[in-house]
């Protein structure tokens, strides 16, 4: 087993957020404008070749935990052999997707045989008119019956992340957590995040909101999740089946124990959702650099991973460089 990596203010760097294209079939209102953004041509994005090549080389470097996103990753074509020759790699022990869900019905029951066991689905309402409202898209029966569909299929949990706006879903908090007494989901709580691409310059409701409009269902208990190391603080009503989480990465930020890497679907490493920094693996990869070169590239990111973010202190004019559908939520 390779040592832990460990970056410069003492974090075990794990997690390997992946994002394999940039296209999307939503156009969230909290993430693209409603024409869309400029796409990476095919060109541009990383094969599925080299995206192996990095996710052996950074898994051999320590991180054992890949979560492959987007855009929307299950609109890529062969997604599924990805998947399936990703779970072989040696030493990743925990392999994810996060997915908007249209394509679910589809593609569940091929996710699980190609290895993948934990899925997130993004779901901001049980509104099919809200639904269509935030994704410029009416299709939450779609989405839902793909969320079933995972169910039967044996995927559990299978996380909802709920990205709370004031005035458009906060509505629906409640509502939302109470599914829990329904179904084994853990419902996770989401602050939104400001982005210069959102056209929501002023949704923000802070997680201890949240939180206090949850308590309005019933009082919350502090839970332990397995394979819970991540930003979200769990909690559960007395009696539900499934749990909730919050996270807030604005108000209360996570950055003391963040573990993560992300890789774009241009081959771009960055070591943090809100810095600009990012470092060119593309380049790299191409020219055919050796394991050598690349690994003390990144290693040389690592270092060099900011020890917090600074988004609060200008929280509504904050630019990412990128839309998230860029980066890889
Ligand atoms: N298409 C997939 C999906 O919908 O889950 C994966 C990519 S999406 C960019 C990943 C996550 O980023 C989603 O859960 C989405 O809700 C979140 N996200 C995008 N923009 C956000 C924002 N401005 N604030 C908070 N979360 C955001």
């Amino acid at each position: 087993m390779p040592s832990p990596l460990i970056d410069s203010f003492h974090r075990s760097i794990d997690y390997l957020r992946l994002s394999i294209t940039d296209r999307c079939n939503l156009r969230c209102v909290y993430c693209m404008p409603k024409e869309g953004m400029p796409k990476f041509s095919h060109e541009d994005i990383l094969s599925y070749e080299e995206i192996m090549r990095l996710v052996r080389l950074i898994t051999g470097m320590g991180v054992s935990k890949v979560r492959i996103t987007g855009g929307e990753p299950l609109v890529r074509k062969d997604v599924l052999y990805l998947c399936a020759r990703i779970s072989e790699i040696q030493g990743v022990n925990s392999l994810s997707v996060t997915t908007n869900g249209l394509l679910l019905t589809d593609f569940a029951k091929g996710l699980w045989t190609a290895g993948i066991r934990r899925i997130n689905v993004s779901l901001d309402t049980l509104s099919s008119e809200k639904y269509a409202a935030i994704t410029r898209k009416d299709c939450f029966k779609q989405v839902w019956r793909g969320i079933e569909t995972a169910l039967d299929v044996g995927f559990e949990p299978i996380k909802l992340n709920v990205v709370v706006m004031k005035g458009l879903n906060d509505d629906e908090i409640e509502e939302l957590g109470r599914l829990t007494y329904l179904y084994p989901f853990h419902v996770r709580f989401i602050e939104f995040m400001p982005f210069q691409e959102a056209d929501l310059p002023s949704s923000f409701l802070s997680s201890d909101e949240i939180l206090r409009r949850l308590e309005n269902v019933a009082p919350l208990e502090p839970v332990r999740v397995e394979n819970g190391n991540g930003p979200a603080r769990h909690y559960q009503f007395p009696g539900a089946i499934g749990k909730i989480g919050i996270i807030s990465p604005i108000s209360h930020h996570f950055c003391p124990t963040c573990n993560r890497l992300r890789v774009t679907a241009d081959g771009k490493l960055r070591t943090c959702l809100f810095s600009l920094e990012e470092t060119d693996l593309r380049t790299l990869l191409r020219r055919e650099a050796s394991e050598a070169e690349l690994a003390a590239t990144i290693r040389r990111a690592i270092d060099l991973k900011p020890e917090r973010h600074t988004l609060e202190s200008d929280v509504f004019r904050k630019c990412i460089g990128r839309p998230m559908s860029a980066i890889g939520g």
